[in-house]
């Protein structure tokens, strides 16, 4: 896995127009299945995908944090709202809580996220792939190929699909 990860910025870089191409005419003319091709491409990468052996989200990007997911967290915690803000968190340029560094502080050595069960909405979303109207985040996926083999080859495969 580690080869592969290491080798995905290149490999989506060397992609990065025919995905554009892609997607610009996706965006265009979806078709009527879309959600329905998107859902079965989506499971079938991730029954052969082991998140525990990569990781590289968690590792790399980290999530955005709504104001539900602060105060869920927060409360796991025992925090007051604002301590965890103040421990965790910093707000983007777009006005987004964000972690304040990466790799994500709540995860293991053992790619585990020691707060799985009340993790933020985008983690669990992550990458996204099985989201309704896809098409409608591209931009977004073009990066996300960057950084998740799931994404990339979920992509991959969307294009051998959708012609
Ligand atoms: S969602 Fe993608 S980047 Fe994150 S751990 Fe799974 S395969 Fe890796
Ligand atoms: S909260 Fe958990 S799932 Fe989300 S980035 Fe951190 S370790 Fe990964």
């Amino acid at each position: 896995m580690e080869n592969v990860i290491n080798n995905l910025p290149k490999l989506a870089k060397d992609k990065h127009n025919e995905n554009k191409k892609f997607f610009a005419k996706l965006k265009k003319k979806p078709p009527k299945n879309l959600d329905y091709v998107m859902q079965e491409l989506h499971d079938n990468e991730f029954e052969k995908t082991d998140c525990l052996k990569c990781a590289n989200c968690c590792k790399t990007t980290g999530p955005l944090f709504t104001d539900k997911d602060v105060d869920r967290i927060a409360k796991h915690f025992r925090m007051k709202t604002q301590q965890f803000i103040t421990q965790y968190l910093r707000v983007d340029e777009d006005d987004d809580y964000v972690l304040q560094s990466v790799p994500c502080t709540f995860l293991g050595a053992d790619n585990y996220c020691s707060i799985y069960d009340v993790r933020p909405k985008a983690c669990r979303e992550f990458p996204h792939t099985n989201r309704k109207k896809f098409q409608q985040i591209s931009n977004l996926t073009l990066k996300n190929v960057a950084i998740c083999p799931a994404a990339f080859n979920i992509v991959e495969a969307m294009k051998q699909q959708i012609k």
